[in-house]
């Protein structure tokens, strides 16, 4: 194994690592100890099983452990699939000392840690993230959640893993989109919180596309110490947290109205930061030099950055005040303030997004 970096996401008596290094799924032993009782429930999919499922298996010999291999994909992040997931650890004959690992990206994460959160009242978790954006963003913070057909993540709970291994090599199989869909959501770090992290991305565009290993563990590295930070100061959304939501409205808004059969979650992301980054220019909130900057090295990350063809003005915003974030009917956006800096803005004019929808 080369190089593991190791942060803490500092809560207390729940405070938890994060490692992340090439081979890591190969370190039977550190995964076995974040697994103390007798027994675990692997939540994985169909796409990430061949390739990764046997070395967690191999961890966990002597356990009483069992699998649960779903379908990918947004689409089951289900109360049914979660029922599932109970009813695998029923099976299982899960104890309150169980625990469960989601192997896989977002959607197994978010799901298998809501099982986590429900079976019990609440038993372990630990992440073992395949996906850049898992990596950088969803495996860390303890939100959980399924979808309902009303609208994204509307059940779920906060219910921190006790440990988050991301095994860099799992990248190598990641299909290119859905890295660079990932790399959407380190740029967002850069974007709201670290001006000198977005002048080294600009820097090292081409080596994150190529997957140069040393390029994405830093990436990786640097945005975890953001989520971890934010995480630790504000771990139920009350404030600070909220800032993780730039460009989320907008994005939010383009994948309910496209149905989640267009843009990927971080390409929508994409858009929707460019999107507040040019409401915020024009409301004198940030610097148009800084909006072209974030639009420029989101291109160069072969993101898109303006919203696909056939999306109405009108349908968008009308989504936009349904999002999870609005509070009573006003809507709630996070602005920007130029490169490394945003704000929670609660009373944003609809005629002023409705001039960016419409540009
Ligand atoms: P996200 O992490 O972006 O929320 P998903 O959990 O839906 O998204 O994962 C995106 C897609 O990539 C799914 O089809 C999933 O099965 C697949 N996938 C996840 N990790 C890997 C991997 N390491 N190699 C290949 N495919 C993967
Ligand atoms: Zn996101």
């Amino acid at each position: 194994m080369s190089t593991v970096r190791e942060l803490q996401v500092e809560l207390g008596a729940r405070a938890y690592p994060i490692r992340i290094g090439r081979g890591l799924l190969d370190d039977g032993a550190g995964l076995a100890a974040r697994v103390p009782g007798r027994h675990a429930l692997v939540v994985t999919d169909r796409n990430v099983a061949p390739h990764y499922l046997a070395r967690v298996e191999a961890a966990l010999a002597g356990k009483s452990f069992g699998k649960l291999v779903l379908p990918p994909g947004e689409q089951e992040k289900t109360l049914a699939r979660f029922g599932d997931v109970m009813a695998a650890l029923a099976a299982l004959g899960a104890s309150r000392d169980a625990t469960v690992i989601a192997l896989g990206g977002g959607v197994v994460g978010d799901l298998a840690g809501f099982a986590a959160a429900c079976w019990m009242r609440g038993v372990g978790f630990v992440q073992l993230p395949t996906t850049l954006l898992a990596m950088v963003d969803s495996s860390v913070g303890g939100k959980t959640a399924v979808d309902l057909p009303q609208g994204k993540n509307l059940v779920g709970a906060f219910h921190q893993p006790s440990a988050v291994f991301a095994d860099t090599a799992t990248l190598d199989t990641l299909p290119g989109r859905e890295l660079r869909a990932g790399l959407a959501e380190v740029v967002k770090y850069g974007a709201i919180a670290d001006p000198v992290f977005f002048d080294w991305l600009e820097a090292n565009a081409e080596a994150l596309l190529a997957r140069d290993p040393e390029a994405l563990a830093e990436a990786i590295a640097v945005s975890c110490a953001h989520k971890a930070g934010i995480v630790a100061r504000d771990e139920t959304e009350q404030g600070e947290r909220m800032l993780l939501n730039f460009g989320h409205t907008f994005g939010h808004a383009i994948e309910t109205e496209q149905g989640y059969g267009g843009l990927l979650h971080g390409e929508a992301v994409a858009v929707g930061m460019v999107l507040a980054a040019r409401l915020s220019a024009d409301l004198g909130r940030a610097p148009w030099s800084d909006t072209a900057r974030l639009a420029t090295l989101l291109e160069r990350l072969e993101l898109p950055v303006a919203l696909p063809p056939g999306l109405s003005g009108d349908a968008l915003l009308a989504r936009m005040k349904l999002d999870k974030k609005a509070v009573s009917g006003a809507l709630r956006l996070i602005l920007w303030s130029g490169l490394g800096r945003a704000e929670v803005a609660s009373a944003v004019p609809e005629a002023d997004i409705r001039a960016v929808l419409d540009a």
